[in-house]
């Protein structure tokens, strides 16, 4: 195996298993999330970082230094949002309910809901945890 396809295996794993942690699934067109996935190996080949394929950098030596747009991106992160439709709902969308009110993504798709709020969101509380710390916040 040479070293472009180690590393697409490398991507696909990693696909595989962002899906799981966040509760989404990869896009239903098998040739969206293949060109997403084909973008990542690349930037991979290239600057041994997945940056995100969808997004124009002027310098991509920085924007790896500066880390937002290396997947998950930051927008992944906290909201579950994914601007190359490579994790999506079952319909193909992107997920925007956790988006803030100015963000485009909203704009461009209106209110997505999450399949799946209970995971994947950075710094994200579950309700059982909330509520043991309010107990015990409360309790004399
Ligand atoms: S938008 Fe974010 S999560 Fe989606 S492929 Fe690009 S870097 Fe990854």
């Amino acid at each position: 195996m040479n070293q472009s396809e180690e590393n697409q295996k490398l991507i696909l794993n990693y696909v595989e298993k962002n899906c799981v942690r966040t509760g989404l699934q990869t896009h239903p067109m098998p040739d969206v999330t293949e060109a997403v996935v084909g973008g990542l190996t690349n930037h991979l080949n290239l600057l041994k970082r997945p940056l995100c394929p969808c997004q124009f950098y002027p310098d991509k030596q920085e924007a790896v230094q500066e880390r937002t747009w290396l997947c998950p991106c930051d927008d992944m992160k906290q909201y579950k949002y994914c601007h190359c439709l490579l994790f999506v709902n079952s319909e193909g969308n992107p997920i925007t309910e956790h988006l803030p009110k100015d963000h485009d993504g909203l704009t461009t798709y209106g209110l997505v809901a999450d399949p799946a709020p209970e995971k994947g969101r950075k710094g994200q509380h579950r309700p059982t945890e909330i509520k043991t710390a309010e107990a015990k916040t409360v309790s004399p």
